[in-house]
């Protein structure tokens, strides 16, 4: 099918996005990589009068490694951050990740902050926003603010942004010294949306665990963070409670049920990735003697 008809803005500032966004209200959408978003016009499920593409924006294609965090402007592709070695470097958990986000050619077009603003909690990306604590960069026509990630994601595919607000840019914070991460998921098929993922953080010291902490992908409604210091930590990184860790994690998520797999799969398929991530992450955590993350 054809997407029905839009009038195509092409704005060059993000000052002059937000402007035709506060002009069109809730008749208009952003159009970033068009990754999800086409797919939805010609499929029909919306049908905004609107699209607001911001391809021609100066000033979003920049990856920026701080002391504290890595910076992802709006039209980073997934690509792009997947191979920046900088952002490699202070935040592995990115890459790990994001060689899961579909198919390369998809990752060549779409965006890492489109994926976010897309807030669909089958997505990678919004799940390590959370396990980062990062942050959302808004920007609408009476200026800029910031909203936490765990503030951002509402509810299925939607979020704290307002009609006339876009995404400029996220930041992912980097983790503490002794921290080393992990991810995994299961697919039907290489490239397809997780059944079911689990991203891990494990910080150590002296090969004791001092924190853990898990998120999830295609197992709850919103991207969620859950706090395993308590079940994991003061164990030893090669001998910990794993098992306990899988329970906690069954617990806390809600899988729902569809074609691919049913409820009771999926609860069964994260507690397990859980359970592999937790002990890789620990593993890692002992070997960087706190010095830098893995
Ligand atoms: P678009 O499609 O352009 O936009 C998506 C939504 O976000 C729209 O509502 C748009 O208005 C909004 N938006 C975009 N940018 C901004 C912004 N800066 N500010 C405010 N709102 C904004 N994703 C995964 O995570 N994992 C997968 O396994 C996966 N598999 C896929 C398989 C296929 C076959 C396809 C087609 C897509 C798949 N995707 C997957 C989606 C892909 O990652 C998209 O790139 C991503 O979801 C959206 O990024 P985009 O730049 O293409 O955004």
């Amino acid at each position: 099918m054809k997407p029905a008809p839009f009038v195509h803005h092409a704005p060059r500032s993000v000052e002059e996005a937000v402007s035709v966004l506060a002009e069109v209200g809730h008749d208009g959408k952003i159009l970033a990589g068009g990754q999800s978003l086409i797919p939805i016009l010609n499929m029909r499920l919306a049908s905004p009068a609107h699209l607001v593409d911001i391809n021609r924006v100066t000033g979003l294609d920049g990856v920026d490694v701080g002391p504290d965090h890595v910076r992802v402007g709006a039209l980073v592709r997934h690509a792009q951050l997947e191979r920046h070695e900088g952002a490699y470097a202070a935040l592995p958990l990115l890459r790990q990740a994001l060689v899961n986000v579909a198919h390369p050619a998809i990752r060549n077009r779409g965006t890492t902050v489109g994926s976010i603003a897309h807030a669909d909690a089958a997505g990678e990306m919004p799940a390590i926003l959370v396990l980062t604590d990062g942050v959302v960069e808004a920007v609408g026509p009476q200026g800029s603010r910031e909203i936490a990630a765990l503030d951002f994601f509402q509810g299925p595919l939607e979020t704290a942004l307002a009609e006339d607000e876009m995404a400029a840019a996220v930041r992912f914070r980097r983790f503490a010294p002794g921290t080393a991460t992990a991810f995994a998921e299961s697919a039907r098929r290489h490239g397809d949306y997780a059944m079911a993922g689990v991203a891990a953080a494990v910080t150590a010291t002296d090969g004791v665990v001092t924190a853990a902490s898990a998120s999830f992908v295609s197992v709850t409604d919103v991207p969620t963070v859950l706090d395993l210091t308590d079940v994991l930590g003061g164990q030893q990184t090669d001998a910990a409670d794993w098992s306990a860790a899988a329970e906690a994690v069954r617990a806390h998520i809600e899988p729902e049920a569809d074609i691919h797999a049913t409820a009771d799969y999926r609860r069964m398929l994260a507690g397990e990735l859980a359970r592999r991530v937790l002990r890789q992450a620990a593993e890692n955590a002992a070997m960087t003697k706190g010095s830098t993350s893995r």
